[in-house]
């Protein structure tokens, strides 16, 4: 017989702050132990056990012992020509690998992270959605890309500012993971992120939005639109057969009414498919007296759909019409185009590229 294989320590980066009050309270550790050690995990960043010198050293022998200090490492990695953007192919404890961007602009750095190996939602235009789902991430493996990227911003004494969870996954399919992650960034002894800076996106989870609304949770909301009506939607997003829109909407307008927050919708501009001025009216008719703000992106093209970007001219228009329903809007700018930063499209790449496997 198989001798059962002993559980894996725990990951500390995987526990709330009170989550590790109550591992260290268990030991016989005050609270004032737990703050040391969450300040040298998240403000002096150190990454091993011999690192923890401020720590008694009795207490850093039991940590050493009964758990792990576990952050993904990079597996590959490709600097964008127009010098902004560093994307990062990160590998997970099982081998998984997962997508972060680092993106420098005018100062202000930003992340995108992954929540998931892989996308259930099959959205048809995204490299992550076409290659399926594979598992979810642990709060551990999201908060392990943030301090991924704060190593390699200090290096040249930058910071990190916005947090998009925009990566690979579709972040409300994991909810308590990711905002179990979430709560570790804003943590004021820790990374202290300010909340107004982090931003999820959803392809419109409705229990999640309304989950979100209720819990009082410190994100920005963008939720993935794409379509005005159902059939223009559904042929895009197959979660949204789902999630019908009309419930989606009541989701939303919940959410801005309970929170007062306003949401941010996302929409990829897809040549002669969602640029029509007809899509224009009816989505601004759908968002009209509505707090909302529509992100407009020109779609990456990706290897398993062939349509095209909206040129400047159609995306003027789409904006023109949306203004005319005074609902604003902005181009987002596809920086790293030429590295594959679309969500899923680098690991995508990287797959491709390796010797097919012997038989
Ligand atoms: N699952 C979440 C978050 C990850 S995707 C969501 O769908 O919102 C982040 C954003 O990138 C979404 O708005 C998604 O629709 C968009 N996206 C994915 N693939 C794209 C592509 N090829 N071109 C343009 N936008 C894309
Ligand atoms: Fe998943 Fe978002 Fe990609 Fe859709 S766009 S498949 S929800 S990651």
């Amino acid at each position: 017989m198989q001798p059962t294989p002993s559980p894996l320590p725990v990951n500390l980066y995987d526990l709330s702050r009170a989550a590790l009050g109550e591992l260290l309270a268990g030991w016989g550790y005050s609270a004032y132990h737990r703050d040391l050690l969450w300040e040298a995990l998240y403000r002096q960043q150190v990454e091993s056990f011999d690192a923890l010198t401020g720590l008694r050293p009795d207490l850093v022998g039991a940590l050493r012992e009964r758990t792990r200090l576990e952050r993904p490492v990079t597996h590959h990695e490709v600097f964008s020509t127009d010098g902004y953007t560093r994307k990062l192919l990160l590998r997970l404890r099982d081998g998984q690998t997962v997508e972060t961007v680092l993106m420098r602009f005018k100062g202000r750095a930003t992340v995108c992270l992954s929540t998931q190996a892989g996308c259930a939602m099959g959205c048809v235009f995204c490299a992550t959605g076409q290659m399926g789902f594979v598992r979810h991430l642990t709060p551990g493996e999201i908060i392990g890309q943030v301090l991924h990227v704060t190593r390699i911003l200090r290096e040249t004494n930058e910071s990190l500012r916005n947090v998009v969870l925009m990566g690979m996954g579709e972040p409300l399919h994991n909810y308590d993971a990711t905002l179990a992650a979430v709560d570790t960034m804003v943590d004021p002894k820790g990374l202290a992120l300010a909340p107004r800076f982090i931003t999820l996106s959803t392809v419109g989870v409705v229990p999640g939005i309304r989950r979100l609304a209720d819990e009082d949770r410190p994100v920005q909301l963008a939720v993935s639109l794409h379509g005005a009506t159902e059939a223009e939607r559904g042929a895009l997003v197959p979660a949204a057969r789902k999630w019908p829109l009309a419930e989606l909407m009541d989701a939303c307008r919940y959410y801005v009414e309970k929170r007062k927050r306003r949401i941010f919708f996302e929409w990829a501009l897809i040549a002669g498919q969602n640029d029509t001025p007809e899509q224009a009216h009816t989505l601004g008719r759908l968002l009209e007296g509505m707090d909302a703000h529509v992100n407009v992106i020109p779609l990456n093209p990706t290897v398993g759909y062939a349509q095209s970007p909206s040129g400047p001219e159609a995306v003027r228009a789409f904006q023109d019409i949306l203004a005319s329903y005074e609902v604003p809007s902005t181009v987002r700018q596809r920086r790293g185009i030429d590295i594959d930063a679309g969500c899923g499209q680098l690991k995508a790449a990287v797959e491709r590229q390796r010797p097919p496997t012997a038989p």
